[in-house]
């Protein structure tokens, strides 16, 4: 019996003992192919030599100044990798290093607020984002997720916020309607709240640009976001993009953002679309720190420079040492190992794989993802796209016979809303070979039979 509160009480959960690059092992010595990194974490796969060295160098040198006495050599030289890889429009940003991605969002909601603040634009207080989104666990994460299953019991504890339509073409893209079309009908949502609400009264707008857990890596479609900067440029709203799980590299890129391009604008192959916030968590650290970052780009760190020269946000644990000094080593480690073009030659074999083995299935609705995050959705009606129902527990179930078979993917339920189905999703370690994605493929494929069979559905 687990004596930890764990988020399943009535379930005793296998005792994780040890890590070996894209595999764990429980106290059974039962081995699992970590397909999902947990939940997108674990990009560099478990126990690398390189990352635990420089912890504990680092652990010899210092483990912890406190920031208001303080900076630190791996956090400055981690916020300047940072920097260096950000979108170009991103300049002089400043990174803010805490613990978790809930924290990161609450610190890129405090920010906003406080650019706001710090201009004289004191009514600008309400967040925009979309609906079945999910940003966080804390108080002012949840409030402007769209997640209604997760906010159900905290409803009437969250500060009042929108949620616009979420970019989700399987569903919502109509079958005579372009991708550009579709685009610019869901970038239009955005406008229509903000004078709904009076832009004055705005003060962020916040989107995954890759939605992770709540929509099965749902991509956006071509100009969306290009379309949604010149929207909250033109009403003076400031851009998160929310990169918890899509950033570090996940898609490709360093920043997900910077797979969106503006094709209107020539310039832009070298100019993606550019935020004015970014948040970082899960891939930041790859698990071997928990460690976030909320970075600001120039625009906003030289309002509050020219303002009050003082962050209105401080936590104990701000730029710890050790864990910046992890990744900082994850950072180089993915630089060195040209990781990132393992992530696009994998991430396009994963895909083909993927359509190859499901995309018949009578019961795979839609496979999408970009990089090495993929969703596959499951629906009761492949024709009609109607979800398995919510009692049914398809992805949680999946989830279980996976890992009876040695397999970790990451199911994602249903909304309570009723329009999303039950998601499978897919983010490997960026080292994980060709051999190792055909595991993870078959063991998922032997699963999801197992799981339909048991549910008299096949
Ligand atoms: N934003 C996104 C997009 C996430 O996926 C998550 C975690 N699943 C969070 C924020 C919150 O991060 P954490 O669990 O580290 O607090």
């Amino acid at each position: 019996m687990n004596s930890v509160l764990h988020r399943n009480l009535r379930h005793s959960l296998p005792t994780a003992s040890k890590g070996e690059g894209v595999y764990l092992k429980d106290s059974e010595g039962k081995l699992y192919i970590d397909a999902s990194g947990g939940a997108g974490v674990s990009s560099l796969g478990h126990r690398s030599a390189v990352v635990n060295n420089a912890i504990w160098q680092q652990l010899n040198q210092l483990e912890c100044a406190h920031t208001s006495f303080f900076t630190n050599s791996p956090c400055e030289s981690l916020a300047s990798r940072l920097v260096e890889r950000a979108p170009t429009d991103f300049g002089q940003g400043r990174v803010i290093f805490i613990n978790s991605g809930s924290e990161a969002m609450e610190v890129a909601l405090k920010l906003a607020r406080q650019f706001h603040v710090e201009r004289g634009e004191l009514t600008r207080t309400h967040f925009i984002s979309r609906r079945q989104s999910y940003h966080g666990n804390t108080l002012g994460a949840l409030a402007v997720s769209g997640n209604l299953r997760r906010r159900q019991i905290y409803q009437p504890m969250l500060m009042p916020t929108s949620q616009i339509a979420p970019c989700y073409a399987y569903r919502h893209q109509h079958s005579n309607e372009s991708e550009v079309a579709y685009a610019q009908r869901c970038a239009l949502d955005l406008e229509t709240e903000i004078n709904h609400l009076g832009a004055e009264n705005v003060a962020a707008f916040i989107a995954e640009p890759v939605s992770g857990a709540t929509l099965g890596c749902a991509t956006a479609p071509q100009t969306y976001f290009a379309e949604i900067r010149r929207i909250c440029d033109r009403y003076g709203v400031l851009m998160i993009a929310d990169e918890v799980m899509c950033g570090m590299g996940r898609t490709g890129h360093w920043f997900a953002m910077s797979g969106e391009v503006d094709i209107e604008d020539s310039s832009s192959a070298t100019n993606p679309v550019c935020p004015d916030i970014i948040t970082l968590a899960k891939g930041l650290g790859a698990g071997y720190q928990p460690i976030a970052a909320t970075m600001a780009s120039e625009k906003v760190v030289s309002v509050i420079e020219k303002g009050s020269g003082q962050l209105a946000n401080g936590h104990t644990y701000m730029s710890h040492a050790v864990a910046c000094a992890a990744a900082l080593a994850v950072v180089d480690e993915i630089t060195q190992r040209d990781l990132l073009h393992e992530v696009n030659v994998m991430g396009r074999y994963i895909q083909a794989l993927l359509a190859a083995t499901f995309a018949e299935h009578p019961y795979v609705g839609d496979i999408r993802g970009r990089g090495l995050f993929w969703g596959i959705e499951l629906v009761k009606d492949k024709v009609t796209k109607v979800p398995f129902a919510a009692e049914l527990q398809i992805a949680p179930m999946i989830k279980q016979v996976a890992m009876q078979n040695g397999l970790i993917c990451y199911p994602a339920q249903g909304c309570v809303d009723g329009i999303a189905g039950d998601h499978i999703l897919l983010a490997p370690p960026f080292i994980i070979n060709t051999e190792q994605i055909n595991e993870v493929v078959d063991k998922l494929q032997i699963s999801l039979k197992a799981c339909l069979v048991n549910k008299n559905l096949m």
